[in-house]
């Protein structure tokens, strides 16, 4: 199949030639087609597989051959969680873009104001975005969405992980018209609060799920290691850093200091590492990664600042020193490899600490996850067991026994109901019920 089969213009599918790119993937065949009717999509398809360009091309398209709505304001905006994110999609547009007189703007957080108030009144055709400043210009009056024709998110369901639901209202009120088409994208849309938001700014849209939010990568090969504690986990970092199949590697912490801190570990045993954290300018990051991207270095270790926005083909193995609280990262997280085909391998390191991470994730996945082990390296920690439930019976009796002095006259009993565990806004551990004091 080739990309004018799904109605794509014959200058944008020789642009996609010069970059190597023949045949569509699924993504792109499904959404492609869908988007030029004019239908809103709400699509989940797996990490690296191409949803950037199922959602560019069309709106490249768009902008090439339909008329404006209005000659001043933005045509596409496109919105993404992280600077990251934003900048690789801002370049992959740019390479689509080139030689046309279609003018593409990136708003970042961390950059300077002026000079984005200065590019908007270029009259781009297109803004990609990160929710927080774009929400700024929003409120300063110096971006107008009243002409937005093509509204798309990527990965919508961490800008609302990251707690943008205020930011997304407001574009979407200051963009409410017939007129506007608008596309949700991730590798993991299926959680409540992306419903709620799909309902509000989706119009009868048309679903492309083609993979589930845990359902196995093919192209992936998971390893999990148990780790008795932090200098086991650097033993056996370094020793799979030594193996021979390593190209460049992403390693994943849990916080910002432990960024430095390994990178300066692994420095001293003479690999070649640099940290990445969300504190740095944004000029260094976006250094850091250009750096990375050009094969300067082999290891960058980061936190999930980066588990979406990293598209390196050269990437073989993701390492995840410390697993990440929330199951839906792990994907995104190992999905740093193992893109547009290529074979990739993620390794887990699960230590006393990681173990609930580590359940939670197994939940999700729905999937065994077994533990592999390096001779020599083996740990003596072997999880924690969990603890048994004891029957609500047993234990008001047990407790009626032990406390004569609360004994009250037996009430008729009424069938108990099921407690609802409130859960938190993130949606994974339940909270737990502060007890009143009349019942302790
Ligand atoms: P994405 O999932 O959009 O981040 O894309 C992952 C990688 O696949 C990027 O490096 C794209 O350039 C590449 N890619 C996207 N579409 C295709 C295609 N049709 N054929 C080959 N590579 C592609």
């Amino acid at each position: 199949m080739h990309f004018t089969d799904l109605g794509i213009d014959n200058r944008l599918e020789t642009q996609l030639a010069h970059q190597g790119i023949t045949q569509p993937t699924d993504i792109q065949a499904h959404a492609v087609p869908t988007a030029l009717a004019g239908h809103d999509i709400f699509a989940q398809s797996k990490t690296g597989s191409g949803k950037t360009l199922a959602f560019l091309l069309p709106a490249v398209q768009r902008v090439m051959k339909q008329k404006a709505l209005s000659k001043r304001d933005p045509r596409v905006l496109i919105v993404a969680p992280t600077r990251e994110l934003a900048t690789q999609v801002f370049t992959q547009l740019r390479l689509l873009i080139a030689g046309t007189n279609i003018k593409a703007v990136k708003i970042l957080g961390g950059e300077n104001f002026n000079d984005q108030i200065k590019a908007l009144r270029n009259d781009p055709q297109f803004v990609v975005a990160t929710p927080g400043r774009l929400a700024d210009h929003l409120t300063k009056r110096t971006l107008q969405l009243s002409g937005l024709e093509l509204l798309i998110f990527d990965e919508a369901d961490r800008i609302l992980d990251l707690g943008f639901t205020e930011q997304l209202k407001m574009i979407n009120d200051l963009a409410d018209h017939r007129l506007r088409q608008t596309l949700l994208f991730s590798a993991t849309l299926d959680h409540a609060q992306v419903d709620a938001l799909s309902r509000n700014l989706l119009k009868k849209p048309k679903q492309i799920m083609l993979s589930a939010a845990n359902e196995q990568h093919s192209d992936i090969k998971q390893s999990l290691y148990l780790a008795d504690h932090l200098d086991h986990k650097e033993a056996l970092l370094e020793h799979f850093l030594n193996q021979d199949d390593v190209g460049q590697c992403i390693i994943f912490t849990a916080t910002r200091a432990d960024t430095s801190r390994l990178s300066e570990a692994l420095c001293a045993k003479g690999f070649k590492a640099q940290p990445l954290a969300g504190d740095l300018a944004q000029n260094k990051r976006l250094d850091i990664m250009d750096a990375f991207s050009r094969e300067n270095f082999k290891i960058l270790i980061t936190t999930d600042v980066a588990s979406r926005g990293l598209d390196l083909l050269s990437v073989t193995h993701v390492i995840n020193f410390d697993l990440p609280k929330h199951a839906e990262e792990y994907v995104h997280r190992i999905g740093r490899t193992g893109r547009a085909g290529f074979k990739g391998s993620a390794l887990s390191l699960v230590g006393p600490k990681d173990w609930p991470s580590y359940l939670a994730i197994k939940a999700f996945l729905n999937d065994e996850l077994k533990f592999d082990s390096v001779d020599g390296l083996k740990a003596k920690f072997k999880g924690i067991k969990e603890k048994k439930p004891v029957a609500v019976l047993a234990t008001e009796k047990t407790v009626a026994a032990k406390k004569p002095v609360f004994k009250r006259k037996a009430k008729p009993k009424k069938p108990s109901a099921p407690i609802k565990a409130p859960i938190n806004i993130d949606g994974d551990t339940p909270m737990r019920r502060r007890k009143k004091p009349e019942q302790e």
